[in-house]
């Protein structure tokens, strides 16, 4: 399957953090003929092992599974569902977004209500209205009609959006963050047929919450090196100040040097410059985002993991539709095998 199939797949696949499932199975799907061992852990993080020459280092890749999203607070007598929001979302993103809320009944199709312009006060379009104010739609006339259709507190909730292709090679569709991190690694595993560590190719779980499956993925895979696969933000739309956000989309991957919980490690961001200068794929520096990655967490394993990231610049990140360029996700799983590849002449 192509890179762009296996984006796409993964992209309308749902799983909104703590609700995986659907994810993994897919990356289960897609790593399983690349690796020699697979397994999900305890808590349902996907670890694949590809095993390299004996007293090689090891290799922890790891992309985090799960997605922004919402669940069911309370639904209310007349039918409407209050919702919480899972992970970093914009309260101002959410008014009239098409979403499906996920019941043991199965999917249901709902929009985040709105007040429409006509009766809208002055006042009241300037404001921004708090997600606590806000309620989604299934259709239902009343809270007994609701929990009939299957929906109960904490069903999640996902954005509905379909996957598409834009224009040669940029392409739109939800979840991006972190989709592209499992494509890249499942693109990585597929390319890494010869090499000499060890390879543990992770998928995370619950990281918009505080990285907490790449907690105790590291703690039972204890890398010599770790490198999450991730997206950032592409600071090259209109609105966005110089320097504000490095990193712009179509120049290559990016590497983080520091963010709000990682310095990356020394030799590592060496490691990866090195990989990425001999094999003449260009990169771009970053700094000073807040939020980080599962290479925070992978990095205070144990007694210390030096650990790195590469990501992939994408628009609108955490919103219902994000956009990136193919060429930095080329780029990225290139730079991910030659950086492997070379962890042996460093750690
Ligand atoms: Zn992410």
């Amino acid at each position: 399957m192509k890179l762009v199939e296996v984006l796409e797949n993964l992209s309308n696949a749902n799983g909104v953090t703590g609700r995986e499932e659907q994810v993994r199975e897919l990356m289960r799907q897609y790593l399983k003929p690349y690796v020699d061992e697979i397994r999900e852990d305890r808590l349902g993080n996907l670890i694949a092992f590809k095993r390299g020459k004996k007293d090689a280092p090891t290799v922890m890749l790891a992309a985090h599974m799960d997605e922004i999203g919402l669940m069911v607070k309370n639904i209310k007598k007349r039918g409407f569902l209050q919702f919480t929001k899972i992970g970093g979302i914009d309260d101002r993103i959410l008014l009239a977004q098409k979403v499906v809320v996920h019941t043991d009944k199965g999917p249901l199709t709902g929009v985040v209500g709105s007040k429409p312009v006509h009766i809208q006060t002055d006042e009241e379009r300037k404001k921004v209205i708090n997600a606590d104010k806000l309620f989604i739609d299934v259709g239902a006339r009343d809270r007994e009609e609701a929990e009939k259709m299957g929906v109960q507190v904490g069903d999640v909730v996902s954005f509905d959006t379909k996957f598409a292709r834009l224009g040669d090679s940029v392409v739109f569709g939800k979840a991006f963050d972190d989709r592209v991190g499992c494509a890249i690694l499942v693109e990585t595993m597929r390319r890494l047929q010869k090499v000499d560590c060890n390879v543990y190719a992770v998928g995370t779980i619950q990281e918009e919450v505080g990285l907490r499956g790449a907690t105790i993925a590291a703690f039972q895979v204890e890398p010599d090196v770790g490198i999450a696969l991730d997206s950032t933000v592409a600071g090259d739309t209109p609105g966005v100040a110089e320097g504000e956000a490095p990193a712009k989309m179509g120049e290559g991957p990016v590497l983080t040097v520091a963010d709000a919980g990682l310095i990356a490690h020394p030799k590592v961001l060496r490691l990866l410059m090195d990989s990425a200068k001999e094999n003449k794929i260009p990169y771009q520096l970053e700094t000073g985002i807040r939020g980080s990655t599962d290479a925070a967490r992978i990095a205070l394993s144990r007694e210390g993991v030096p650990s790195g990231v590469i990501s992939v610049p994408a628009r609108y990140i955490h919103s219902p539709a994000a956009i990136v360029d193919l060429d930095d996700v080329e780029k990225a799983v290139r730079l991910a095998v030659a950086m492997v590849e070379k962890v042996p002449e460093i750690f």
